[in-house]
């Protein structure tokens, strides 16, 4: 081809691309003006839900608040369904591509704890609160689908966007159940919503399977120093079981875990116990390893009672699939994250940061200053029940820079800064993240088209199979006792806002 045919033909081509490019660029624009326009509004949100501090399946001022939010911002909004009453739906539009952000509002026990300070000062002695900072997600999540909702109106463009909150996912208690219920059957693509010490995303397996069940003994009753004969020993087959599983161990595969607790060991020493009660948890790198230990587990449980002359039921605690992250979806965000960087920290910040991170005995490394570059993701042996639902649609991982790094979760220094203006600041930058990824795939069918090829690769080798028994029910009455303790006390904390997005 002649040079002058080749460059007229570049130029052609860029003329062409340049009116879309242009436009890609307006639309997240007016996403971003949305998302900054509404910082004060996601922060009130977000800060709302620290206070309110619910315990899985408890979540109800949590979602009573998102769900006003949400619907004052034209969403239809489902509360309560797969038999949860905590359960939120929602979404605005129509048709495909269907596009959800996937995340969870719980609190953990224990977890009360006064902003910003550095000693340990619960707000309420004993009361839950949110040492993860999944308060964080009711704003980013709400905030980023109200901004791709006015990108959307504004240019046109077809589709649904959705937002599910699930309950429970310290405890992995609710995904099964609502992938189960078909929530995700006509979902184009996930986005799976966490915070972090970092803005990033990444693909592959980002942690473990996880089956729980309770095994129940069930024996016969009898005076130990009298008429032990006639007795039939609960608790000795729950010993046998813990004992006839280490036996098991040596012939694991070295990814397994395997953990448990006795919740029923005996009354007194006289009294032959007929009940005795174990709860396991069974890990593995992949779901069909860890159901083959969890089957050898039940075959175990069968002899103890055999041995024993006892009987034995099961019942199914929670499971969860390890996160399937989608390379196609997580390169588009990372241009995304590159795009939006991570906040500009002020030098109090990062003070802040680094007297925080003194105090708490880490290293003292202040707030990062990048984003992560994409990689695949180190997979942890922890477990996280939305890993149910990326086995069913493709997703996405998104963690956004609102928390102090090294200060790891699930302990009360977690607690310090999920209201602070570290965190404000990095949901800011999550929701543009997010909202920007949600318009990549609501308009580029190339990357749907290769997300969901990739997808049917690896659902094609592992495919999905629900851990659900036919007649498992969601466990709703889950934290109810501790909730109802406590929230009496907490009430006094409540900010009492009504956020409304404009
Ligand atoms: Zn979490």
């Amino acid at each position: 081809m002649a040079r002058n045919a080749k460059l007229g033909l570049i130029l052609m081509f860029a003329a062409l691309m340049l009116p879309l490019i242009g436009q890609a660029d307006e639309r997240k624009q007016l996403a971003f003006d949305t998302i900054d326009r509404n910082a004060a509004q996601i922060a009130d949100i977000s800060d709302s839900i620290f206070y309110f501090g619910e315990l899985g399946m408890q979540e109800f001022e949590t979602t009573k608040l998102l769900k006003g939010t949400l619907e004052a911002a034209g969403f239809r909004v489902e509360l309560g369904g797969a038999d949860m009453p905590t359960n939120l739906w929602a979404e605005w539009g129509s048709g495909h591509p269907k596009i959800a952000i996937v995340t969870e509002v719980d609190a953990l026990p224990g977890g009360s704890q006064k902003p910003l300070d550095f000693a340990r000062a619960p707000l309420v002695p004993g009361a839950p609160g949110h040492m993860e900072g999944h308060n964080t997600h009711g704003g980013v999540a709400s905030a980023a689908a109200y901004a791709v909702k006015q990108v959307m109106q504004r240019y046109n463009l077809p589709g649904t966007v959705a937002i599910s909150f699930g309950p429970a996912e310290e405890q992995l208690a609710s995904r099964p159940f609502i992938v189960r219920a078909g929530y995700f059957k006509d979902v184009d693509a996930i986005i799976y919503l966490h915070i972090g010490p970092v803005l990033a995303t990444g693909y592959g397996l980002t942690n473990y399977a996880a089956i729980s069940s309770i095994f129940t003994f069930h024996g016969k009753t009898a005076h130990g120093a009298i008429n032990p004969w006639d007795g039939r020993d609960a608790v000795d087959a729950v010993e046998l079981m813990d004992i006839g599983f280490d036996k098991l161990r040596e012939h694991l595969h070295p990814t397994y875990r395997a953990h448990r607790t006795i919740t029923n060991g005996g009354i007194q020493p006289n009294i032959i116990p007929d009940i005795g009660q174990i709860w396991w948890f069974v890990r593995d790198a992949n779901m069909p390893d860890a159901k083959a230990t969890y089957d050898k587990l039940v075959k175990i449980a069968e002899g103890a009672a055999l041995m024993t002359g006892t009987t034995y039921d099961v019942k199914y605690a929670a499971s969860a699939w390890p996160q399937l992250v989608n390379r196609s979806i997580a390169e588009a965000i990372q241009k995304d994250i590159d795009m939006v960087g991570v906040p500009a920290w002020t030098e109090e910040e990062q003070a802040f940061a680094r007297d925080f991170q003194k105090s708490a005995n880490r290293p003292v490394v202040g707030l990062r200053t990048k984003p992560e570059a994409l990689g695949e993701r180190h997979q942890s042996a922890s477990s996280n029940d939305n890993g149910d639902v990326s086995w069913v649609v493709p997703a996405g991982l998104l963690n956004f820079p609102a928390s102090v790094p090294g200060v790891e979760y699930h302990e009360w220094h977690a607690a310090v800064t999920p209201v602070s203006s570290i965190s404000h600041k990095g949901q800011v930058a999550g929701a543009k993240v997010l909202v920007a990824s949600i318009i990549d795939l609501l308009t580029s069918p190339d990357l749907l088209a290769k997300a969901r090829a990739e997808f049917a690769v690896e659902s094609k080798q592992t495919p999905y199979f629900s851990l659900l028994p036919a007649d498992a029910t969601p466990d709703v009455d889950l934290n109810r006792a501790e909730m109802d303790k406590y929230r009496p006390a907490m009430r006094q904390f409540y900010l009492n806002k009504t956020p409304r997005f404009d």
